[in-house]
């Protein structure tokens, strides 16, 4: 990487991140750093081109809507928002929709909205779950490393070991809000839940009058091969939150809930969130998904056969596999040889690459990974 870029970087950028390379291009499945390498993007901006890079359909959507309102306040009704929210209504089964401008707003939307409409305070989630770096997110994301520090946070949580039923049975009772949970865990690495997991938490929330709050930040949208992957379960939660592949890359969350469940007025509110250029990206993201859904779980298990003798788990386009401390020398070893991939917790390689991604893209990635591997 050119050397004044990463200088700059550390001389005025505060040094949350690990950084490597410095991109500059994307289109579709590809991407090129500022020295002009390609590569095939397995992490997508962490899930988040959905439609790829740069999809023509998408950039059209935002420069359309830049020229005619780029913003205008939810004190009046906005060009596209309703229509985005018909859809995500559509295509969830839940029936109303507030919008946010990430994925954390979103989980903190959901704790506002599950303690105002039940007049609970406490909430439960489970172990490595993430849902956020707000100091309400936080409060519900498991890895002591990150929130511990930040502590105390308003928001009371008990922590469970996903998968273990009997565990949520004794943790929530009649003064909780809600259970917090991902569908499968993404940060986390890929952690596939149990058969039959999501119906009984519906089982328990039902019986206490919980809500059942579904974060779908990283698996929904098409992620999975279903646009959310809750519906995999047979089971409604009563809210389902959304971001990453929402809008390709235009900053947007959102969180959908059943019937009877909504902020009344002044409850809640975002300067921006839900603004004319979001909801356009939104809108042409989804109708691209239309487009590549019936594909995704064909090409999620060809990656998976390609990768069968490292074990890979996930369902869709969201992968993992177990790999231990040589984690980042893999990364490494992969970026070197034309595809990125990313180490999620706990020496876990992580794959959710674009939906769009082609076979001979999987492929050559396939090849790259497994000889990375050994
Ligand atoms: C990324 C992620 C979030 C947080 O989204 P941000 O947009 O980074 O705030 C929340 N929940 C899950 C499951 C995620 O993967």
């Amino acid at each position: 990487m050119a050397e004044d870029s990463r200088a700059l970087d550390a001389r005025y950028y505060m040094p949350a991140f690990s950084r490597t390379m410095k991109i500059v291009r994307g289109a579709g499945s590809r991407v090129w750093d500022d020295q002009g390498h390609e590569y095939i993007d397995c992490v997508a901006g962490i899930a988040v081109a959905s439609t790829g890079h740069c999809h023509p359909a998408v950039v059209k959507a935002i420069c359309d809507q830049a020229h005619e309102l780029i913003h205008c306040s939810n004190l009046y009704y906005v060009p596209n928002q309703a229509e985005l929210a018909e859809k995500l209504v559509g295509i969830s089964g839940l029936s109303k929709v507030f919008f946010s401008n990430s994925g954390a707003e979103a989980s903190d939307g959901a704790i506002k909205l599950a303690r105002v409409r039940t007049g609970r305070k406490k909430f439960v989630a489970f172990t490595h779950g993430f849902h956020g770096r707000t100091c309400g997110s936080l409060a519900v994301t498991h890895k002591p490393a990150i929130r511990e520090p930040f502590e105390p946070l308003s928001i009371p949580c008990t922590f469970v070991d996903y998968g273990d039923l009997d565990a949520l049975a004794g943790a929530v009772d009649k003064d909780t809000a809600g259970v917090f949970l991902e569908p499968i865990q993404g940060e986390a690495g890929v952690l596939m839940p149990p058969d039959d997991f999501l119906k009984g938490i519906r089982e328990i929330c039902d019986d206490t009058g919980a809500l059942m709050i579904v974060d779908e930040v990283q698996t929904g949208m098409g992620r999975t091969g279903k646009w959310f992957a809750f519906q995999y379960s047979g089971v409604t939660p009563d809210i389902v939150t959304t971001a990453k592949g929402l809008a390709s890359g235009f900053p947007i969350g959102a969180l959908i809930a059943r019937e009877g469940l909504e902020f009344k007025r002044s409850e809640h509110g975002s300067t921006f969130a839900g603004g004319p250029l979001a909801c356009a990206a939104a809108l042409a993201t989804i109708g691209v998904i239309e487009g590549v859904l019936p594909d995704v779980v064909r090409k999620g298990e060809r990656f998976m056969k390609g990768l069968s003798r490292h074990n890979p788990r996930g369902r869709g386009l969201i992968i993992g596999m177990s790999v231990g401390d040589r984690c980042p020398e893999v990364q490494q070893a992969c970026a070197e040889n034309g595809v990125l991939v990313n180490c999620a917790a706990d020496g876990n390689l992580r794959l959710i690459p674009p939906l769009v991604i082609t076979d001979e893209e999987i492929d050559t990635a396939v090849d790259v990974i497994n000889a990375a591997l050994g």
